[in-house]
């Protein structure tokens, strides 16, 4: 049984990796101005939890080159979600400490 989940949780990785690959290379145009200057700030992995199931989940943080929109891209739902607050501000910190 716990053989099982680990096959049916590796899977939902496989899917979710290809989505993430597929997330970096097509950038979508933003939801605020249109325009498809978008850069990347960074990438999240995280696992949460549905209906008591624990799940992977990935984002990508962006930010529009030309009306400075802070956007998040939830990879799993392959559409925009809206950021907490305060988020941002960590995820950059975050970011830059990256050499
Ligand atoms: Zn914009």
């Amino acid at each position: 049984m716990v053989y099982i989940l680990t096959i049916a949780l590796l899977l939902v990785w496989v899917v979710l990796i290809a989505m993430m690959v597929r997330a970096v290379l097509k950038t979508p145009s933003c939801p605020e101005c249109g325009s498809d200057r978008i850069e990347s700030v960074d990438m999240r992995t995280s696992t949460i939890k549905i209906d008591g199931q624990k799940v992977p989940a990935a984002w990508m943080y962006r930010r529009c080159h030309d009306c400075s929109a802070r956007l998040k891209w939830d990879i799993g739902q392959d559409g925009w979600v809206e950021l907490e607050p305060g988020e941002w501000d960590e995820v950059v910190r975050s970011a830059e400490e990256v050499p």
